[in-house]
């Protein structure tokens, strides 16, 4: 084998090693108590809280935005890197709570599968729906975990009708609980039929204590509940409600498990699952509608930004996730837009507070670049063979303001400042015709890119700015056509978005919309 080869074929089982996906949640579901018992589990870290707890949080000293100290909030998402046996995995945070921005499903673009975290008392929830919808949208296969099992719930049959009516996602559980929510007793494996039992270890902060018993002994001991799973695993034999591995990757089944990241249970399955069945990286469309296979030359792409991270000078990180390659630090790769080169040699691992310097890094993996004041959100970057991959879709915002400033010295800093904001992604700026060009719309998908945008204009643009929140709260895309007939729509107003001249129309909540739509379906077109 020449040198090329045996350094692509290294690549490609570098890849094929690499899980990287994130957890697609509701705030409270559990998101980071699973995040920790994931990495607990791996034995990454020697005790479950040192990850990003949220206990653990307030504690931190941190040198990031003043803003991010104040709040005691975390406006940063990267990933979280483990080894589990021979698995590599990467865990991308996507930010919930007031952190709800365009940057959570940003990071859906740059995972191969999600994981769906639910609460059992709760089920399918706003934030959940919303993100589903982004991996809707893009296919990316998603497993489920039903938490908090050790808690009253829903019944577990009652929680698949809903993932399959609400989500039309074909629930295919590949564990079966043992016990009610509140009751967990353990799990059925339902591919092997054996029964294992769970307890939390005494204090809850080591992994579960796991133990298989045979159908006789469970029969026994658990009388009524295991009657009672095994009924419903015959109801679910019926509706064919088995894993299939092709339905699964198209992104039309879930395979669902069910625990409590809380005490750990339930987690060891997870892990398993996302080693055996969820993909790793794989070739990715370009530009050119050819796929760019993960053994070829260095590529990848910018999914998220993160400005004055480093308070005593301007500062932005380029999260990047890699596709093809390998990088290593160091290396002068070329910036697609510009066909400029950037050096890599401030290239670092970033979760939560951490930084590492990274030295080498495979398909999957994601690293922040710092200094990276010439990158925008959706920029390629490669080595060896040009490519370039598509610009990342924007997201539907639900937050309007316009925004002015009333310094008429300060007008061309502050038009530069938004046109900033635009091309780093960290708001979309709308045009109205009605308002004219001194007063742009700020559009977001949560309220916080807001406060970004107004400390970033303030501190870095010398700008002071007054925000006027619109009364708006759903945006559709229409056309040209679609903008003459809503004039006559009273609380509709049609805006462009200045990054790809798409035309919103805004309304003040979604019965609005479907009113609407309903009287001109032909307005309204889909993202
Ligand atoms: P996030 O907002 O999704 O990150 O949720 P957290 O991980 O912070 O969890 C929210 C709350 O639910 C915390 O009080 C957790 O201790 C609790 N919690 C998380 N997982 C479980 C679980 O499996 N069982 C129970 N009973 N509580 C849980």
């Amino acid at each position: 084998m020449s040198q090329n080869a045996l350094a692509s074929s290294g690549v490609a089982v570098q890849a094929g090693r690499r899980r990287t996906f994130a957890v697609i949640s509701h705030p409270d579901a559990g998101k980071s108590t699973m995040t920790e018992a994931l990495a607990l589990h791996a034995r990454v870290i020697g005790q479950a809280g040192a990850v990003h707890g949220k206990g653990d949080r307030k504690g931190v000293v941190s040198d990031w935005m003043a803003m991010e100290q104040q709040r005691g909030i975390s406006i940063t998402s990267a990933a979280l890197q483990f080894s589990y046996g021979d698995t590599v995995i990467n865990l991308l945070d996507t930010p919930g709570h007031a952190d709800f921005s365009e940057d959570t499903y940003r990071v859906l673009t740059a995972v191969d599968s999600a994981v769906m975290l639910l609460d059992a008392a709760k089920g399918l929830e706003p934030q959940t729906l919303k993100l589903f919808e982004v991996c809707r949208q893009r296919s990316i296969p998603v497993m489920t975990f039903i938490n908090k099992w050790d808690r009253p719930g829903h019944d577990a049959l009652a929680l698949m009708d809903e993932i399959e009516q609400r989500i039309g996602l074909k629930p295919t559980p590949l564990t079966w609980p043992v016990g009610i929510a509140g009751h967990f007793q353990g799990v059925i494996d339902r591919r092997t039929g054996v029964f294992t039992r769970m307890q939390r270890s005494p204090g809850g902060a080591d992994l579960a204590i796991e133990e298989e018993m045979s159908s006789e002994e469970a029969a026994e001991r658990y009388g009524a509940d295991w009657v009672t799973a095994n009924e419903e695993l015959e109801l679910l034999a019926m509706t064919e409600a088995d894993y299939d591995e092709k339905e699964f990757l198209a992104a039309k089944s879930t395979p669902v498990l069910f625990g409590a990241a809380v005490a750990n249970l339930g987690v060891r399955q997870l892990l398993n699952v996302l080693l055996e069945l969820a993909p790793p990286p794989s070739a990715r469309p370009t530009v050119t509608g050819a796929d760019r296979p993960v053994d070829s030359s260095f590529s990848g792409f910018v999914f998220k930004m993160q400005a004055n991270m480093n308070r005593t000078h301007r500062d932005q990180v380029a999260f990047v996730r890699v596709c093809s390659g390998r990088f290593e630090r160091g290396m002068i790769v070329t910036h697609a837009g510009t066909g400029r080169p950037f050096t890599t040699k401030y290239a670092q691992q970033i979760f939560g507070q951490g930084r590492d310097t990274i030295d080498e890094a495979y398909p999957g993996d994601v690293i922040g670049l710092v200094n990276a004041t010439a990158l925008g959100i959706g920029d390629t970057l490669y080595a060896g063979e040009p490519v370039q991959y598509p610009a990342l879709p924007s997201f539907p915002p639900e937050h309007f303001a316009v925004v002015s400033t009333s310094d008429t010295s300060a007008f061309k800093r502050f038009r530069r400042g938004i046109e900033q904001l635009d091309g780093e992604g960290v708001v979309q700026v709308l045009r109205s015709e009605q308002r004219g060009d001194q007063s742009p719309v700020l559009a977001a998908v949560g309220p916080m890119q807001f406060e970004v945008a107004t400390y970033r204009l303030e501190t870095e643009f010398g700008v002071k700015v007054q925000l006027n929140h619109l009364p708006y709260e759903v945006a559709a895309r229409t056309d040209a056509a679609g903008r003459e007939i809503l004039r006559t729509e009273s609380n509709v107003e049609v805006m462009t978005r200045v990054r790809d001249d798409t035309l919103l129309a805004l309304f003040p909540h979604k019965w609005r919309m479907r009113t609407v739509a309903g009287r001109h379906p032909e307005l309204l077109l889909e993202e």
